[in-house]
């Protein structure tokens, strides 16, 4: 679990079933709103006060031959997702760890593959669950008429609506990988950056920038077609047997992203907030935003804070901004930055979180976006960034929220 959030001073910790869950959304709490957890991975899955839905005890899982669709409970991690499906030789797109949970799908989560098959949330096909009112609801795709608001705002901001506990996906075929990862210079990133930004959908670049600067570009074209991609890196990664293309089976044999950023694993827990951007290719912009950043990087308070970033388009952009509450289609770049501090280190705290505020703006005119992959309702800029995040769609989504949580169980949005 998320270090911070297991520190928690909760009201408890409750791990309901279906029907168990709907009589708790009715109940006075005592405590709102109600912490939610799956893949427990984020500062808020529980919170100082609140209770937590732990959703461990939904973890069933039956792929559906004759649809190619997988239906599952939320309380799966995606590796255990992935695991299940590779009997069926079936996938879909994870993000860079198979530890995440729904919280990853539900929040428009992307991954390697999404270029060539788009947000884990575009396959969704059925969603079932409670609203925050302790209404059941059961929606599947197309939507009727009188649901198409409600499928929307589920697709994206479920967090502050409801719990979800079961989802039906279209899966992929299981798909091989390869792998390119290496340590480069931050003077090298803008001209890698450009040159990611004309490669073909099935390659996506992935960079984490900490102690070290570390790239990682993934393939998944079929090998006989696209070969050439990952060789382009040769002059930046060079030729030797570190930098070699990795071909993995499938994503769950990915090497771990992030490891060659540190030159060591931290020895000691430390606490971290997340804040994601995004933003379209940066072109000629790449060179002085990377600038800005290596200075903000030399000023950063402690050792593990990083600026990372993902690489979205093709697909993704190829659903409509009014079809999901993910409406930064036009997107290219997702950068998203750690604020860490040691645990019980109040002034450290302050400190990382004014440093990921300053990098956010930074960011902000390349990256006008914010991916609310990790709720800061506890932080000063949490409606900024509900505004940055669901754009025009905000007030709509608030008129939801006043109809199917209109007791603020979940979530403030
Ligand atoms: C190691 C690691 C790698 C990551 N890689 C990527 C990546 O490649 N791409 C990417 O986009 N993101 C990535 N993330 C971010 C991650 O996808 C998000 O933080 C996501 O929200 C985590 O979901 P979770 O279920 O694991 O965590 P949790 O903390 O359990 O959930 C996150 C939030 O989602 C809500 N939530 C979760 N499940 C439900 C549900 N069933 N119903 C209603 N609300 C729910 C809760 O409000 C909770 O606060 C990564 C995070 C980590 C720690």
């Amino acid at each position: 679990m998320n270090p911070l959030a297991s520190n928690a001073k909760t009201l408890g910790c409750l791990t309901p079933g279906q029907e168990l869950l709907k009589q708790l959304m009715l109940q006075p709490l005592g405590s709102t709103p109600l912490r939610v957890c799956s893949g427990g991975n984020t500062s808020r899955c529980a919170g100082d006060g609140c209770w937590t839905v732990d959703l461990h005890r939904h973890q069933e899982v039956r792929y559906l031959e004759d649809s190619g669709e997988v239906e599952f409970g939320t309380g799966l991690t995606m590796a255990k997702l992935l695991q299940v499906l590779r009997a069926s030789d079936r996938s879909i797109p994870i993000g860079l760890s198979g530890l995440t949970g729904s919280g990853f799908i539900l929040t428009g989560g992307m991954g390697p593959l999404s270029r060539s098959q788009g947000l884990a949330l575009d396959s969704i096909t059925a969603i079932e669950g409670i609203w925050g009112s302790g209404e059941f609801f059961a929606l599947s795709t197309p939507p009727t008429t009188d649901d198409v608001r409600r499928w929307r705002a589920l697709l994206g901001a479920a967090p502050f609506l409801a719990v979800v506990t079961r989802l039906r996906l279209r899966t992929q075929r299981r798909q091989s990988l390869r792998v390119r990862h290496g340590v480069i210079t931050p003077s090298q990133l803008p001209e890698l950056l450009q040159i990611a930004e004309s490669w073909p959908e099935t390659c996506s670049l992935q960079w984490s920038w900490g102690n070290r600067l570390e790239i990682y570009a993934v393939d998944c074209s079929s090998e006989e077609t696209t070969p050439q991609t990952l060789k382009q890196l040769d002059p930046i990664l060079g030729t030797d047997q570190q930098a070699a293309i990795q071909s993995c089976t499938d994503q769950l044999e990915l090497p771990t992203f992030g490891r060659l950023a540190s030159e060591t694993a931290p020895s000691m827990p430390v606490h971290s907030e997340v804040l994601a951007r995004l933003g379209p290719a940066l072109g000629q912009e790449a060179g002085p935003l990377m600038q800005l950043l290596s200075s903000r990087m030399q000023q950063r308070p402690h050792g593990e804070c990083r600026i990372s970033a993902q690489q979205l388009g093709g697909a993704t952009t190829r659903i409509n901004r009014g079809a999901t509450s993910f409406v930064h289609r036009g997107s290219i770049w997702k950068p998203w930055i750690t604020a860490a501090w040691k645990p019980g280190d109040r002034a450290g705290r302050q400190q990382s979180l004014a440093w990921m505020d300053q990098v956010s703006a930074d960011f902000s005119t390349s990256c006008p976006g914010v991916h609310l992959a990790q709720l800061h309702d506890h932080l000063p800029g949490h409606q900024g960034e509900l505004i940055e995040a669901f754009g025009e769609w905000l007030p709509e989504l608030r008129q939801l929220k006043r109809e199917l949580d209109p007791k603020g169980r979940l979530p403030p949005l």
